[in-house]
C-alpha cells in the first residue's frame, strides 16, 4: 500500500525543504530516496541540500528572528499550544510516518508522537517562565539585574531513531525561549520533520522561525551549521564520534552546543530484586525499538544467585516477542535501521562467542531477510568483550554475572559513557547509595520507563553536553544578560 493511502491527511508527506515558511526544491536540484526498512519500498523523494540552501535557511532564521524574539512570551506559547493540538489531531497520520520511514511498531510511533507532543504542551507553558533576577547592590545608587534573552538562531541535527520526539524536544524549548530554528533530519528519516515543518504552518508561526533541511549528507549542510557565525547554538543527538566533531567544529566560532550521545546503559539486578519487575523491566528497556535507544540497556549486570534463572526468564520472554513489519498489527519488534546496524550487531556477536559467551535464545539475522534481526540473550559474557565496551544500538541482551556491590558498581561505571543506569533491589539503603554511585545522567531504580518531557534527559563524561525537557531544558537557548543600572542615588 501506498504511504500516502495510509494517511488521512496526505499533505502531512512532503517531499521539499521548508525553508522560510515556505517548500523549496535544493539550489542543486538533486534529490534522494527514503525507504521504508521493512520492505525496502521508496516511500518519497527528498531534496539533497547542501551549502546554499543552508545559508538560505539561516538568512531566512536570522530575518525571522527579529520580530520572534519580540513577540511576547504568551503569544508564543498560545502557537505552541496550536502545535501542540495539531500534532495530537494528527498522531495516527504521524505514526505511520515514523513506523514507514523508521521501522518501529505502529503502537511505538504512537508513543513516540505523544512523547513528541508533550514537549510542545511542557514547552509553551516554560516559554512564560523565563524569569530574570534581581540581586541586592552594595550600593544604593545601582540596581544589578539578570535577564534570560534567546540567544538567537539555533541549528539542530538530529538522528533517526526517534525522527520526530528528538526534534521536538529541541524545537519546541528553541522556540519557546523566542529563538529560530534551523534543522537538519537524519538522511534516513527527513518525513517526520517536514511533518512537523507543515504542522508549525498550520500552527500560524510565522516563516522563518523554524526551517528544516533534508540532506543524505550531513556534513554538507552541518558544515555550514557550524561555521556560519550568524548560528549561536547547536542542538545535536546522535553518535558520540559525530557529536565530539561537531563540537570541534563549532569551538572555531565558540557556539553554544547541547550534545546528547551514545550510552552504554548498564541494568543491574541485585540479589535481593523482584525478578519478575526485573524481567518485564529488562524485556521493555532492551528492545523497543529493536534495541535502537540511547537509553536501552546495553550490558545486564546480574548477581550471580539469580544469574541462572534471570536468564531463563528474559529468554523466554524474549522468544515470545514477534518480529514484523511495524506496520502490521502484533508486532513487537520491527527491523533494524539498516544492513550496517545488522552487521554491527553480528560483529558484536561473532566477538562474543568467540571470547566463551553462549547464545540462549536468537543470535542471528531473521528468517524475514532485510535488516530484521532476532531478538537475541547471550550469557557468560564478560565486561571486556566488545558488546559490552561498545554501544549494540539493536535487539541483544549480554548478561554479566557479579557478587559484591562495590563489583556490580565498578561493572557499570567501566564505561565512558553516562546517559542511562538502571537497577533493581528492594533495599532502600542500598537504592541510594548505588543510585548516587552511578556515574550517569538518570537512573532508573526498580523502572525503566525513565524519560518524560518534565525530567531533565542527557548524559554525563562522553555521553554529552547540557539537558533536554524539564524547568531547566529552556535554559539550553537563553543568554543570561547582567544590566547594572547605575545613578540612581
Ligand atoms: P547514527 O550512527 O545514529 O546515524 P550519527 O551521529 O551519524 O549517528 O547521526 C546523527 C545525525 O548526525 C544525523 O542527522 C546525521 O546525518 C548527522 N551527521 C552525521 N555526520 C555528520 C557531520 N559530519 N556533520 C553534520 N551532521 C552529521
Amino acid at each position: 500500500m501506498l504511504l500516502t493511502d495510509r494517511l488521512n491527511d496526505a499533505q502531512l508527506l512532503r517531499d521539499k525543504a521548508y525553508i522560510n515558511g515556505g517548500w523549496v526544491a535544493a539550489h542543486e536540484a538533486a534529490g534522494f530516496s527514503v525507504y521504508n526498512p521493512a520492505t525496502g519500498a521508496p516511500l518519497a523523494t527528498v531534496p539533497d541540500c547542501a551549502a546554499e540552501d543552508t545559508r538560505a535557511a539561516i538568512a531566512a532564521a536570522e530575518q525571522a528572528l527579529i520580530v520572534w524574539r519580540e513577540t511576547p512570551a504568551p503569544l508564543r506559547a498560545s502557537l505552541l499550544r496550536a502545535l501542540h493540538g495539531l500534532l495530537l489531531k494528527h498522531e495516527e497520520d504521524l505514526a505511520q510516518l515514523i513506523t514507514a520511514e523508521q521501522g518501529k511498531p505502529l503502537a511505538e510511533a504512537l508513543g513516540e508522537v505523544r512523547y513528541a507532543a508533550a514537549y510542545v504542551d511542557w514547552f509553551a507553558a516554560e516559554a512564560r517562565r523565563t524569569y530574570g533576577d534581581v540581586i541586592p547592590a552594595a550600593s544604593a545608587d545601582r540596581r544589578l539585574l539578570v535577564v534570560k534573552q534567546p540567544i538567537g538562531v539555533v541549528a539542530t541535527i538530529t538522528p533517526w531513531n526517534f525522527p520526530l520526539a528528538m526534534l521536538a524536544r529541541k524545537v519546541a524549548p528553541a522556540l519557546a525561549a523566542g529563538c529560530a530554528v534551523v534543522s537538519k533530519p537524519a538522511e534516513a528519516t527527513p518525513l517526520s520533520a517536514l511533518a512537523l515543518a507543515e504542522l508549525t504552518s498550520r500552527a500560524g508561526f510565522p516563516a522563518g522561525v523554524f526551517n528544516v533541511l533534508p540532506t543524505s549528507s550531513g556534513d554538507r549542510v552541518g558544515g555550514e551549521l557550524t561555521s556560519n557565525p550568524v548560528v549561536r547554538k547547536l542542538s545535536f543527538t546522535g553518535s558520540t564520534a559525530t557529536g565530539k566533531l561537531l563540537l570541534s567544529q563549532c569551538a572555531e566560532g565558540v557556539k553554544k552546543v547541547s550534545l546528547e550521545l551514545g550510552g552504554n546503559a548498564p541494568f543491574i539486578v541485585f540479589d535481593d530484586a523482584d525478578l519478575e519487575a526485573a524481567v518485564a523491566g529488562a524485556v521493555a528497556v532492551k528492545f523497543r525499538n529493536s534495541g535502537q535507544t540511547c537509553i536501552c540497556a546495553n550490558r545486564f549486570i546480574v548477581h550471580e544467585k539469580l544469574y541462572d534463572e534471570f536468564a531463563e526468564r528474559l529468554a523466554l520472554a524474549v522468544n515470545a516477542l514477534s518480529v514484523g513489519d511495524g506496520a502490521e498489527a502484533g508486532t513487537d519488534q520491527g527491523p533494524l535501521i539498516n544492513a550496517a546496524a545488522v552487521r554491527k550487531v553480528e560483529n558484536q556477536l561473532e566477538d562474543a562467542v568467540a571470547s566463551g559467551a553462549h547464545v540462549i535464545c536468537g543470535g542471528a539475522r531473521h528468517e524475514r531477510g532485510g535488516s530484521f534481526f532476532q531478538p537475541t540473550v547471550l550469557v557468560n559474557v564478560r565486561g571486556d568483550m566488545r558488546v559490552a565496551r561498545e554501544e549494540t544500538f539493536g535487539p541483544v541482551a549480554p548478561l554479566l554475572p557479579f557478587q559484591s556491590e562495590a563489583e556490580a558498581v565498578e561493572l557499570a561505571n567501566q564505561t565512558q559513557a553516562g546517559l542511562a543506569a538502571y537497577f533493581y533491589t528492594a533495599d532502600m539503603a542500598r537504592a541510594w547509595r548505588v543510585a548516587e554511585q552511578l556515574e550517569y545522567g538518570m537512573v532508573g531504580v526498580n523502572e525503566t520507563a525513565i524519560s518524560s518531557e518534565a525530567i531533565p534527559f542527557g548524559g554525563i563524561k562522553e555521553s554529552g553536553l547540557g539537558r533536554e525537557g524539564s524547568s531547566y531544558g529552556i535554559d539550553e537557548y537563553l543568554e543570561l544578560k547582567h544590566i547594572c543600572m547605575g545613578g540612581l542615588g
